[in-house]
This record gives structure tokens, C-alpha cells and sequence, in this order.
């Protein structure tokens, strides 16, 4: 008998047939355009956006979400790399993780 690891693997027909759970539907269909925690950082020069759910604060909805956030904010709760996580980690059109919150 050959490996069924393999046979799964190579059978077109089983992979067009995955199933999703209801609650990963939500997070597969939509892009961090759609999240809550998807905010523009204002900086000296330029603004870009950037994913506020690697703030804590935010991420624990202690406190309010921002639209628009200054980049000196960003900076004293997450650092130079934290603030170049948050730029690169999301993109308006890209799938959205699985910390996803619809917008209110
Ligand atoms: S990376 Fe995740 S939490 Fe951040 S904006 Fe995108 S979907 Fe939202």
C-alpha cells in the first residue's frame, strides 16, 4: 500500500474539497483593510498604515482605537521594531490574521 500522505496530496479532487469552520470563515474572507486594528501612523514625513493590535492596550480594547495614531505613540509602546512589524505585518488587500475584528 502506498503512503496516504502522499495519495492526499497528489488528489486534486480531495484539496477543492476542504472545509472551513464558521468562525474561520470570517477570518479567511476578509482583508486587514476590513480590521478594526488597521490604522494610518502618522509620521514627520509620511503616513502609512499599520496594525495597532501589536499595541496591548489596543490589542486588550482597554482603550479606545484610533484612526489615526502619532508615530512618536507607536514608538513609546512598541519600539523601532515593533513599529517595522506593524508596517509590514498587514496590507490593506491581504488575507486577515487570526487576531481579525471587524470594524464597528
Ligand atoms: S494583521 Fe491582523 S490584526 Fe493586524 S490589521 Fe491585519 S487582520 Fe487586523
Amino acid at each position: 500500500m502506498s503512503n496516504t500522505t502522499d495519495y492526499y496530496r497528489r488528489n486534486y479532487l480531495y484539496s477543492s474539497h476542504r472545509l472551513f469552520i464558521p468562525e474561520s470563515k470570517q477570518k479567511a474572507v476578509n482583508t486587514c483593510g476590513d480590521c478594526r486594528f488597521y490604522i494610518t501612523i502618522i509620521g514627520r514625513e509620511e503616513r502609512k498604515m499599520g496594525c495597532a493590535a501589536l499595541i496591548p492596550k489596543y490589542f486588550a480594547m482597554e482603550k479606545k482605537i484610533p484612526a489615526e495614531i502619532d508615530i512618536s505613540d507607536f514608538l513609546k509602546e512598541i519600539g523601532k521594531v515593533g513599529l517595522q512589524n506593524a508596517v509590514t505585518c498587514c496590507g490593506e488587500y491581504l488575507n486577515a490574521c487570526g487576531l481579525f475584528q471587524p470594524k464597528i
